[in-house]
C-alpha cells in the first residue's frame, strides 16, 4: 500500500474539488487531490461527439435515472469533472435562492466578493452576438417580438472562437473549466494530483478525520490528512459518505436529488441558421422564471441533432438533409420533484420522477418555447414528444390540447444537486451551514451533492463560490491543526 501524507485530501476534481484545493494550496496547506477518471487536455477534445462521449463522460454518457419518465444524467469524469464538457454558462446564485438558504438552512449569504474572485479565476465575460451565432439570433429576435425578458450569456470562455461543440470539450482550450483554471494552480502551489484513483472510504478516528483509502491501477493507495472535502459530485459524494458511515444521521443522505429537468424544442426555419456554428449556449430568456422555468439557447453539430430528434427513418433524413435550417431552444425547470442516489454492488442507482407539478410546469415551459419559435420566424415546431407530433401554422392545439404525462416526455438533468445538502439543523441537513459532515470533525463537502435545493439558473458558479468559501473558512480555523 502506498502512503501519502497532507493537511486536507480533496476527493474530485470537478467544479468543488478542483477550487478548494487550488484554495488550500495557494494558503500554504499541504493538498493531495484524488480524482476517479484520467488526465484530461486539449487533444482529448476532438469536439466530434462519437469521439468523445466515450473519453470524457463517465460510462460514455449514458448514466441514467429510473423513474417516470427515465432521464439521462451526463456526468464528466477526470481532471476539471464535469466542467470539463459543460456549456460554461455562468450565473451567480439568484438572490432570491440565497434569501431561502438563509432563512430556511441557515446559510449565509455568499457575498459579491467570492462571485467576483470566481469569476476572475475563470474568465467570465458576456458573449458577445456575433460569436454567439445564428441559432441565438433567432431565439433572440423570438423573444424580442414577443417582448420576453432575456439577453446574452455570461460565460467562461477566454479566446472562444465559437466551435459549437462545448458539450465535447473545447478543441480550442478557451472554455475556462477548473482543469485549465484552477488545477493548474492547485500545483504550482505543491499539490499533488492523483488521477485513476477512485476513493473508497473516508478514514476516522475518535470522530475526528484522518485520511482517505482509494483504490488505483498500481494498489491500494491511503491518503492520512486531518481534513478531507468530499467533491465527488451529488451522484457519488452520498454514496462515499455513506459508505463511511458518515452523515447518515438526518435521514437526508442521498435524498433531495434536484436535477433542473431538461428538454428542447427545434424550429425549422425558412432561411439557414446554421446552429453548429457559434457558441452553442449564448442567449437565455429568463421571462418565465417566477413561473419555474427558463430557456437557454443550446445548440451543436449536426450528430448531436440527429440523437436528439424525436424521429426516425425518412422523417430523421429529411430533417437532417435540412440540418442547417433547424435552430433549437433547450427548456430547464427550477423543480420541486425530489429523488434519491442508492448504492447497488458500490454503483449508484438514481431513482426520479417527475412530480404532476413539474409536468405541467414543462407542458407550460413547451408551450412558451413553440410561442418563441414561431414568432421568430419558424414554419414547422418540432417537440420532444413523440405522442404530440410537430406543430405547424402557429397553431399549438396538438400540444395544448394534450393531456401530457412524464412518460412522454425525453428529459435530460444536466444539474444534479443536493444529496448531501446543507442544513443547520443536523436533523435536516447532511452537513452544517459551514458545509462541515454532521457529527464528525473534519469532513466537508464541496460540490454539488451540499447544494439544497434547485437553483433556477445553472450551478457552477455557485458550487464554485462555495468551495472558495470553505477553502477559505478552513485556512482561517483548522490551519493550525491540520498543520499539527
Ligand atoms: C453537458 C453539460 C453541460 C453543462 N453546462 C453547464 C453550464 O453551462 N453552466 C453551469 O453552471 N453548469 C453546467 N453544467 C453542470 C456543471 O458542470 C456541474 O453542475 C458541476 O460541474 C458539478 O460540480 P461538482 O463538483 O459537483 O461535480 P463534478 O464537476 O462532476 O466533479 C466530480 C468529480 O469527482 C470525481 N469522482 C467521483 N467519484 C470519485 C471518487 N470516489 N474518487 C475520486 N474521484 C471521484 C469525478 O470523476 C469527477 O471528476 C453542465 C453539465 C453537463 C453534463
Ligand atoms: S464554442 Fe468556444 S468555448 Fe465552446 S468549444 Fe468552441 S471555442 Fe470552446
Amino acid at each position: 500500500m502506498t502512503v501519502l501524507r497532507a493537511d486536507v485530501c480533496v476527493i474530485g476534481s470537478g467544479a468543488g474539488g478542483a477550487v478548494a484545493a487550488a484554495e488550500l494550496a495557494e494558503g500554504g496547506l499541504r493538498v493531495v487531490v484524488l480524482e476517479e477518471g484520467p488526465a484530461r487536455g486539449v487533444p482529448d477534445a476532438t469536439g466530434r461527439p462519437r469521439d468523445t462521449l466515450p473519453r470524457l463522460y463517465r460510462d460514455g454518457g449514458q448514466v441514467a435515472t429510473i423513474g417516470r419518465p427515465p432521464l439521462m444524467l451526463p456526468l464528466g469524469r477526470g481532471t476539471g469533472g464535469t466542467t470539463f464538457v459543460n456549456s460554461g454558462t455562468c450565473f451567480r446564485t439568484p438572490p432570491a435562492v440565497l434569501a431561502r438558504w438563509s432563512g430556511e438552512h441557515g446559510i449565509d449569504p455568499i457575498s459579491d466578493a467570492v462571485f467576483e474572485r470566481v469569476e476572475a479565476a475563470i474568465g467570465v465575460a458576456e458573449v458577445t452576438p456575433g460569436l454567439a451565432g445564428r441559432n441565438a439570433a433567432t431565439i433572440r429576435r423570438g423573444a424580442e417580438r414577443l417582448g420576453w425578458s432575456g439577453g446574452y450569456l455570461r460565460r467562461n470562455a477566454v479566446g472562444c472562437q465559437g466551435s459549437g461543440v462545448c458539450a465535447f470539450g473545447c478543441p480550442t482550450g478557451a472554455k475556462q473549466h477548473v482543469g485549465e483554471a484552477y488545477l493548474p494552480r492547485a500545483l504550482a502551489a505543491g499539490a499533488t494530483l492523483v488521477t485513476g484513483a477512485r476513493a473508497d472510504r473516508i478514514l476516522v478516528r475518535g470522530g475526528a478525520a484522518a485520511g482517505v483509502a482509494a483504490a488505483t491501477a498500481d494498489g491500494r493507495l491511503e491518503i492520512r490528512a486531518g481534513a478531507v472535502v468530499v467533491a465527488a459530485g451529488a451522484v457519488h459524494t452520498p454514496l462515499l459518505l455513506a459508505h463511511s458511515g458518515l452523515g447518515g444521521g438526518s435521514g437526508a443522505l442521498g435524498r433531495h436529488l434536484t436535477v433542473h429537468p431538461a428538454t428542447a424544442v427545434w424550429g425549422v426555419f425558412d432561411e439557414p441558421v446554421d446552429m453548429s456554428r457559434g457558441v452553442p449556449q449564448s442567449y437565455y430568456v429568463d421571462e418565465f422564471a417566477s413561473d419555474g422555468f427558463v430557456f437557454e439557447g443550446i445548440a451543436g453539430p449536426p450528430d448531436y441533432l440527429a440523437l436528439a430528434a424525436p424521429f426516425a427513418g425518412d422523417a430523421l433524413r429529411e430533417l437532417m438533409l435540412g440540418h442547417r435550417h433547424v435552430a433549437q431552444c433547450g427548456l430547464m425547470v427550477s423543480d420541486h420533484s425530489r429523488g434519491r442516489v442508492a448504492s447497488v454492488l458500490g454503483r449508484p442507482l438514481v431513482r426520479y420522477d417527475l412530480g404532476a407539478r413539474d409536468t405541467a410546469t414543462v407542458h407550460a415551459g413547451l408551450l412558451r418555447l413553440a410561442e418563441l419559435m414561431w414568432a421568430a420566424g419558424a414554419r414547422r415546431v418540432i417537440l420532444p414528444i413523440a405522442r404530440a407530433g410537430e406543430l405547424r401554422d402557429g397553431d399549438p392545439a396538438p400540444l395544448r390540447d394534450l393531456a401530457l404525462r412524464p412518460r412522454d416526455l425525453k428529459l435530460m438533468g444536466f444539474h444534479p444537486l443536493g444529496t448531501a445538502r446543507a442544513h443547520e439543523d443536523p436533523a435536516r441537513g447532511v452537513v452544517d451551514a459551514r458545509l462541515a459532515v454532521h457529527g464528525v470533525r473534519g469532513v466537508h463537502v464541496a460540490d454539488g451533492a451540499a447544494v439544497p435545493g434547485p437553483l433556477g439558473v445553472n450551478p457552477q458558479i455557485t458550487i464554485m463560490a462555495l468551495a472558495t468559501r470553505l477553502a477559505h473558512h478552513l485556512l482561517a480555523t483548522e490551519a493550525t491543526a491540520c498543520r499539527s
